[in-house]
């Protein structure tokens, strides 16, 4: 039961003024370990970004105590119920950056940003024909869930998005864009980036998909899939209307949304996978990966030499049947 469960996730961030990041980086770990704390947070001159789990009283603390500090007395927390821890460790790192965008002319999203859109704004936006919806995540986030009809920028990081968006300007050019990410933080800086790049008609998703899921109006409708979330869980829902699953296996493209990472450490490679085509294909993207010496796979299932090449025969076989 939802109820029941003990853990809280917290996805926060703002942007505000951090003098001596380092110094604040190394307070914050000690403070956030000693509440017993597990998490992800990211600490630069422009402000914080943070996932961190823990018990209710935990996490209930750590809310009530960042609020005592100006800087993040108006800090909005989105929180998420879980069974268990969503990290193994504490971390909090100092950057430059609070997101990876590294821009000639670096944006503010507290002097520049896009029109801030309520859920249920987001909703009626997503549905007028002027409008186009721009997912601003990476290509794997988008591959396990989205919005109906959103594009799908071919990126592999956020800092490539700039650049892919001077390539398609023809597409957006007079158009009123929208843009999301989970929890808005991406969409703070690049709606800002869009305006200044001459785009007059930017707006973002307030809250971003997290909030849009959980808004007792639109309960997550007209997303499909999953949300791709960056800790142990993985994936998570959205939509509390309907599910639709649009993952698609790697292997043979069956619905699927089960995410794995290829065997070969050197690879590592995200790839939606159902458990049967786990074994089938040994958890590798590829037959380079599948026969390198570093195979995780292999290693954790003890495989043979001949184990290994029966394995490889048959991928072979039905590759053949299949052309
Ligand atoms: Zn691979």
């Amino acid at each position: 039961m939802e109820e029941n469960k003990p853990y809280r996730v917290l996805l926060y961030y703002k942007y505000v003024t951090i003098e001596n990041p380092e110094e604040f980086a190394k307070k914050h770990l000690k403070f956030c370990k000693e509440l017993g704390l597990k998490g992800r947070i990211i600490v630069a001159e422009e402000g914080i970004n943070g996932t961190v789990s823990g018990l209710t009283e935990q996490t209930d603390r750590y809310i009530e105590e960042m609020k005592k500090d100006p800087r993040f007395s108006d800090m909005i927390f989105k929180v998420d119920k879980a069974d268990d821890h969503a990290f193994k460790k504490m971390h909090v790192r100092p950057r430059k950056e609070l997101v990876t965008l590294r821009l000639e002319n670096d944006i503010n999203p507290n002097e520049k940003t896009g029109k801030y859109l309520s859920p249920k704004e987001f909703y009626e936006a997503m549905q007028d024909e002027n409008t186009v919806v721009l997912d601003a995540r990476n290509d794997y986030e988008y591959d396990l869930g989205h919005f109906r009809g959103a594009i799908r920028p071919d990126i592999k990081t956020f800092r490539e998005l700039p650049a892919w968006v001077r390539e398609h300007k023809d597409e957006l050019k007079g158009k009123k864009i929208v843009t999301y990410c989970t929890g808005g933080i991406r969409c703070e800086k690049f709606s800002g980036w869009l305006l200044e790049e001459g785009f007059e008609d930017v707006a973002q998703l307030h809250g971003g998909i997290v909030t849009y899921g959980y808004d007792p109006e639109v309960q997550g409708e007209l997303w499909d899939g999953q949300l791709y979330v960056f800790d142990s869980r993985i994936a998570v829902p959205v939509n509390r209307k309907e599910h639709v699953i649009v993952g698609k296996d790697y292997f043979t493209g069956e619905p699927c949304e089960r995410y794995v990472n290829c065997a070969n450490p050197e690879c590592n490679k995200q790839i939606l996978c159902t458990e049967e085509n786990e074994h089938k294909y040994m958890r590798s993207c590829s037959h380079e990966c599948r026969v390198s010496p570093r195979n995780l796979y292999v290693k954790e299932h003890n495989l043979t030499e001949e184990e290994i090449a029966e394995r490889l025969r048959k991928i072979e076989e039905e590759n053949a049947v299949a052309k």
